[in-house]
């Protein structure tokens, strides 16, 4: 069977079996463009709606259920309905909300991520990932009176701070250069070339949404240098990384950056983000200082978000649990690729984060990549089939509640899908 041919097969199934989400998607493009509010989450032939979720588990309206390998991006690392994060939810909805004042929740989560992260001497939430890095970019330019921002191919840095594939038409105003990621000897004479004018470099120790690629240490220590030499900021994007280790990826790297932006999981599963890092940097939004750079926000402090971030992170991931699960993610990304041995599919990553490409290629930077849209469409439509969700993409982030089994149920699978697509993955 041809790859298109197995594409429309697993594509008819897959609306066979779920009439309930296809009419849901219907209803939902009457007052959504698409039916949707989130680009990421939209696939052909139509979303699943879900239900319902517990655990690792999502259940969807057509009553399917799921082991769910995604974890909302990363979002979702306390699992489904964790009775801690619900706790201390329930509990800040007794207290209140809306306050319009400080609450005492956002200066425990602050202390608790200044403890952890070696580059945050202070911090400021917001409400996103995308909202923190835009923050950042303005730090850094203010500070520096610069406006050059050194971005990577495949960074995405949030909805209006994409470049490369996948980008966006707009960036928001800031003057970008697109270095490319992980080459040393063209981001050293980028750095040179723009010395005079960069504010910042900003970067995510591993690609997330870009595949799954992470940083070469040397990288990374280039990019402190080149920041150190030219008094540019350099930023690391952790929004989905922080995970890797109790200080983040920064520290399991023994890299500090001036800056680091945080979001997803961090807030608990709510919604969030943060921005902080050195003293002198953030100092100015300090508003006891004449001069003082304002930043509002309705949400910033959110009792939801503070609350949840604080419980999850003293209670259910200190550093302990990031080294557990990262552990747990090595063992996963060696068993599948022990399992795709000898075909063309790969699974690159690190620790509970990992992406698959349709290639036999080892892949260092995006441009290693193989456009593979129809492969990657059959591998996750079979995967839902054999009751695994996970992205389009092929990207997974483990949480907490995916244990060992659900893992080895999974490396079952996908040695199935070879047994059963292997003359398509040459
Ligand atoms: N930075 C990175 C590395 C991300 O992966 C994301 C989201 O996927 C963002 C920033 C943006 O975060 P948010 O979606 O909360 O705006």
């Amino acid at each position: 069977m041809s790859l298109d041919a197995a594409v429309a097969e697993a594509r008819d199934r897959f609306a066979a079996a779920n009439p309930r989400s296809r009419a849901a998607h219907e209803r939902a493009a009457a007052s959504m463009p698409g039916g949707n509010t989130r680009t990421t989450l939209f696939y052909p032939p139509f979303p699943l709606t879900m239900a319902r979720a517990d655990g690792c588990r999502l259940t969807d309206l057509d009553g399917h259920t799921y082991v769910d390998l995604l974890g909302d991006y990363t979002a979702g690392l306390y699992g489904h309905n964790n009775p801690v994060i619900r706790k201390a939810v329930d509990a800040a909805l007794d207290g209140g909300w809306n306050l319009g004042a400080h609450g005492e929740h956002e200066a425990r989560l602050a202390a608790v991520l200044c403890a952890r992260f070696p580059s945050l001497d202070l911090v400021r939430f917001t409400n996103s990932g995308t909202e923190a890095n835009l923050l950042a970019i303005a730090t850094a330019t203010t500070h520096t009176g610069r406006r050059t921002v050194l971005v990577f191919d495949g960074g995405y840095h949030g909805s209006v701070l994409a470049v490369g594939d996948g980008g966006v038409p707009d960036n928001g105003p800031h003057l970008f250069v697109l270095g490319e990621y992980n080459d040393l000897a063209a981001t050293g004479r980028l750095v040179d070339e723009h010395a005079g004018d960069l504010a910042a470099i900003l970067v995510e120790p591993m690609l997330g949404s870009g595949g799954c690629v992470p940083a070469t240490p040397e990288f990374l220590e280039l990019l402190r240098r080149g920041a150190s030499e030219t008094g540019a900021v350099l930023v690391f994007d952790e929004v989905m990384t922080s995970r890797m280790a109790g200080g983040g990826m920064q520290e399991l790297f023994g890299v500090t950056p001036d800056m680091t932006t945080l979001g997803k999981y961090t807030g608990g599963g709510m919604t969030f983000g943060a921005f902080g890092g050195r003293a002198e940097l953030m100092a100015r939004y300090d508003p006891r200082r004449p001069g003082a750079v304002p930043h509002a926000g309705t949400f910033n402090n959110n009792v939801f978000s503070m609350a949840a971030g604080y419980a999850g992170l003293t209670e259910l991931f200190p550093p302990e649990a990031s080294e557990a699960l990262f552990a747990r993610g090595e063992r996963l990304r060696a068993e599948l690729n022990g399992a795709c041995d000898g075909v063309a599919m790969r699974w690159t990553g690190l620790g509970s984060m990992l992406t698959v490409h349709f290639q036999r290629e080892p892949i260092s930077a995006p441009r290693d990549m193989r456009r593979t849209p129809a492969h990657r469409e059959l591998f996750h439509l079979d995967m839902l089939h054999r009751g695994f969700h996970l992205a389009r993409r092929g990207m997974i982030a483990l949480s907490l509640a995916t244990g060992d089994a659900e893992c080895a149920a999974f490396t079952a699978a996908v040695t199935e899908f070879i047994a059963e697509h292997g003359p398509l993955l040459k």
